[in-house]
């Protein structure tokens, strides 16, 4: 298939690893003592298990799985909030189908529509604002969720319904930010990182630009990547020269898909619709600045918190997440998910106790779903 068998390419890929092998070992790396890499986003640590490159690359090589999945680093508290404004009975409550299934404290959004509530699965928030145009004595909600990739098409609903005037639309907003958590996860005194790579669906809307921070004031390389095996192989070999040849610079080796300058179309309808909350919860991270978006007040007439007299402070304090769930250390790559004791035991993709085990982008869907039955390392 154009433009997906040359990035899967055996010969290629060997060329690469061997790179690779040779970028390790001059670095000095051991098993013991491995260059540790995190790919931040949750869609390359799928792809690094699908296609086995955590075994294909030297054991000198670490993989850190980052918080970059939505899904995820959502706290049971939000749940919680969605199965309250999803049970008003005029609600239509609709969101995307992986959020159907992450656990709350009382119950997850399935569990809530098994019990009566209306809730739909959407694959877009246009779908919510035409169920809001043929329901108009309902009240249709959004569950915006997601990093910067999810954001543009979110405030072009709200402002598409704003145009239209449309009254009975409105978006629970729950979008979060990728560069405010890496600063916090760079500050941790208990993480050691040697250098990253960088999402390559957010970067498309955001550009290159935020990440140079990492660069300048912690001296860490990273490399925005795409999604294929010899997309995350070349950019795991661009980070590890950098280490070896002393450098930390960003680095685009999505450049066929993700523009330095990001996407100024998206990037000026998210100022215009969204502001910064001074502050957010990330599961296994706690609150961080500046890393959640809010509705602007230009807007509120759409703002689900608004209209459901909603604060997020008083919510964002009420839950605690699953007893015994190691979600957030694995969320912020200190330990791997078979290190959580529920791993495949009280936790599996058919009963989950925790996010990371529900989204297809989780670091333990991931593992669960393919270490274990990978080829072995080919010299
Ligand atoms: S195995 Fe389940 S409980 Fe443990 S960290 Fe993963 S999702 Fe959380």
């Amino acid at each position: 298939m154009k433009y997906t068998d040359e990035f899967r390419d055996p010969v290629a890929a060997k060329v690469l690893l061997a790179a690779i092998d040779q970028a390790v070992a001059a670095i000095g790396a051991t098993p013991e003592k491995p260059v540790r890499i995190m790919e931040i986003c949750g869609g390359h640590t799928h792809a690094i298990f699908r296609y086995g490159l955590n075994k294909l690359t030297p054991p000198a090589l670490e993989f850190i799985h980052g918080p970059g999945c939505p899904v995820c680093v959502l706290p049971m508290g939000r749940v919680d909030d969605c199965v309250k404004i999803a049970e008003h009975p005029e609600v239509i409550f609709t969101t995307f189908g992986d959020a159907m299934r992450v656990p709350g404290t009382r119950k997850s959004l399935l569990q809530a529509k098994a019990d009566g509530a209306d809730i739909r699965m959407v694959y877009s928030p246009l779908d919510a604002l035409e169920l809001a145009r043929r329901h108009p004595q309902r009240e249709v909600v959004f569950f915006g969720l997601g990093f910067e990739t999810t954001t543009p098409p979110t405030a072009l609903s709200i402002k598409q319904a704003a145009a239209e005037g449309i009254r009975n639309f409105s978006v629970f907003c729950n979008h979060i930010t990728v560069p405010q958590p890496l600063k916090v996860l760079l500050d941790d005194p208990r993480m050691t990182l040697d250098g990253f790579i960088g999402p390559g669906h957010v970067s498309m809307v955001i550009g290159i630009e935020p990440y140079q921070f990492i660069a300048r004031d912690y001296g860490k390389p990273l490399v925005v990547a795409g999604f294929e095996p010899l997309d995350l192989l070349q950019s795991v070999l661009m980070v590890l020269e950098q280490i070896r040849d002393g450098r930390a610079q960003v680095e685009n080796q999505y450049s066929r898909v993700v523009p330095d300058a990001g996407n100024p179309v998206s990037i000026a309808v998210c100022e215009e619709v969204y502001e910064s909350r001074e502050t957010f919860e990330w599961l296994g991270l706690g609150e961080i600045e500046r890393s959640g978006l809010k509705i602007r007040r230009a807007y509120q007439d759409y703002d689900a918190e608004v209209k459901f007299g909603l604060a997020y402070a008083k919510l964002g304090a009420v839950a605690q997440d699953h007893d015994g769930c190691a979600c957030g250390e694995v969320m912020s790559g200190r330990i791997k998910p078979q290190q959580c004791p529920q791993f495949g035991k009280g936790c599996t993709p058919e009963v989950p106790l925790g996010a990371l085990m529900v989204s297809s982008e989780g670091a333990c869907a991931a593992y669960y779903q393919y270490d274990g039955a990978l080829p072995e390392r080919v010299s």
